[in-house]
């Protein structure tokens, strides 16, 4: 059985850039797999030699493929249309319009676009099924494509919720993303303490005046 749906990906990806919070992304992603590798251990190794490191000693010498594998193979893969995850929904024969589902405590590792370093944390998804219910961990692997993308925790924290919003068919998401960033611990500012918190609140989790919303942040701080 996949465990990739092609075909779901290019939809929810279009919803994506109709709602415009896609990433930006160019024509460059559909080339193969060898191309990408191909560049981007040249570039790497380029790049590495520039900052003074000699790409002849054993140890360094495999470093730009293994670092394009990464990027092509794992960390980025969410970039690509067809990596998206096979989301199957069953019919809702559980929960009437008014009841949540709350998955939290979903493990986190994407990297900041803008530095390209590493955010660690975790998101939380609450969604009330309409007809359709998603299986729970198709939330985490929703999460993780996203996350394979170098990332904007706000952009991606909507990305999560109209996507699940999406397949589900439902109008009530709400995700919760707290995070914290390399680039903030390790460099500039360094704080190693600090977290971000972003969250996307759709339809009745963001009326103004709902205890919805409450609810759920109560039940995401209850460890
Ligand atoms: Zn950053």
């Amino acid at each position: 059985m996949a465990k990739n749906n092609p075909e779901l990906g290019r939809e929810v990806n279009k919803y994506l850039d109709t709602l415009g919070i896609n990433t930006p992304i160019t024509e460059m992603v559909k080339a193969d797999r060898e191309e990408k590798l191909d560049r981007i251990t040249d570039l790497t190794h380029e790049m590495l030699e520039v900052l003074g490191l000699d790409l002849t000693d054993d140890s360094l010498e495999e470093t730009p493929l293994r670092v394009a594998k990464m990027y092509v193979d794992e960390i980025f893969s969410g970039l690509r249309y067809d990596t998206f995850p096979k989301c199957t929904t069953v019919e809702n024969k559980f929960s009437s319009n008014d009841e949540f589902v709350l998955e939290k405590n979903i493990t986190l590792y994407s990297d900041c676009e803008h530095h390209l370093r590493p955010i660690i944390g975790h998101a939380h998804i609450a969604y009330i099924p309409g007809k359709k219910v998603l299986g729970l961990s198709k939330l985490n692997r929703v999460t993780q494509y996203f996350a394979q993308r170098p990332q904007v925790q706000e952009r991606l924290t909507q990305q999560i919720a109209h996507a699940i919003a999406y397949i589900t068919d439902s109008k009530n998401v709400m995700v919760v993303i707290d995070a914290g960033h390399t680039c903030v611990s390790q460099r500039g500012i360094k704080d190693t303490q600090s977290t971000t918190v972003t969250a996307t609140c759709l339809g009745v989790f963001g009326e103004s005046g709902g205890s919805l919303r409450k609810e759920v942040m109560a039940n995401i701080n209850r460890r």
